[in-house]
Order: C-alpha cells, then structure tokens, then sequence
C-alpha cells in the first residue's frame, strides 16, 4: 500500500501561528483536467462511506490523484477536494437506492450525488464514465495522497487561506 511521506514539516510557534519549514516540491499538472488519467498502483481495499453510514463503497486501486476546485458550486455542494477514480476499480457496496444526484446544469457538466439521509457529499459516484472524481471527504482514512492542486483560484473566498504548496490555477489546470 502506498503511503504518503510527509514532505514538510509544521512547526507550531509558541504564538499560536503555524510555519511550515522543508518546503515541498511542487508538484506540476502536466495532464489537462480529468482527461487521460495516470491510473493507480494495485493496493489494500479503500473503503469510504458517507457521514450516516448509509451510502458505503469501497476502492480497489488507489486514485491518481487530488485537486481541490475552489469555484462556487463546488463549494457550495460541499465538495471542494475530489479524487479521481477508475469506475472498474469502484464499487458501492451498500446504499445506492439513498444516492441523490444534483443534475448539472449548463455550463457544467457534472452531476453530483448526495447520500439522502444525512446530505453527505460524494462527487460523481453514479457516473457512467470510465473515470470520475470522487468527494476525498468521504474516503475512509489516509489513501496516501496528497492535494496536488488547487484551481478556480479566482472564485476563492476571502476567508480561506491555502496553506500547502500545491499548484494553483485562476481556472481548470492547463499544460505545464
Ligand atoms: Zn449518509
Ligand atoms: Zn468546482
């Protein structure tokens, strides 16, 4: 199984104010968005579930990588880290008859399903495509990865402070 190293280190100063020291390298998006994935080593079962315990799936293949979409509707949904996933490595194993999906609605293109009971967010776990993103809020434990971008940078509140060294775009990542 795969397990991420930390690759800085927090230093809580005695003020209350976090530094982080050893800066990580930057990691570059060299792939457009959510087309061509470089798909996942072979690994331990994943498993996830929403916060009821209602909708459960579980993951046979780590997933190729984390973004966090800062624009509104992610936000809003609350959705904003996602992981992307191969649907043949994918499988709900309890719930899905308590799936909603938020339909998309031009110029968006991607639904987003909710377990009904308690609201939890999910990403696209009804989607019919080979791939899709995933709600990283979901999974159950640490899959190893970490955010390896940040984008819609422009719609970001205010009020959030993006602390990590992770690649950032006004919108969806382009070539590096
Ligand atoms: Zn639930
Ligand atoms: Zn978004």
């Amino acid at each position: 199984m795969a397990v991420a190293k930390p690759s800085s280190q927090v230093l809580l100063n005695p003020s209350g104010s976090v530094s982080f020291i050893d800066v990580p390298q930057i990691r570059e998006i060299k792939k457009p968005f959510y087309s061509d994935l470089n798909l996942g080593e072979e690994i331990a079962m994943i498993k996830g579930s929403c916060c009821c315990g209602t909708v459960q799936f579980e993951l046979t293949e780590v997933p190729s990588m984390m973004g966090t979409c800062h624009c509104s509707r992610c936000r809003k949904v609350g959705a904003s880290t996602l992981v992307f996933v191969k649907s043949e490595s994918f499988q709900i194993t309890q719930g899905r008859d308590q799936i909603s999906i938020y339909k998309a609605e031009s110029p968006y293109k991607y639904d987003r399903c909710f377990c009904s009971v308690c609201g939890s967010a999910l990403g696209e776990v009804l989607s019919e495509e080979d791939s899709f993103p995933l709600a990283a809020n979901c999974i159950d434990g640490d899959i190893g990865l970490e955010n390896s971008f940040h984008e819609f940078i422009a719609e970001k509140p205010n009020w959030l402070k993006i602390g990590d060294m992770a690649k950032q775009f006004d919108q969806h990542p382009t070539k590096a």
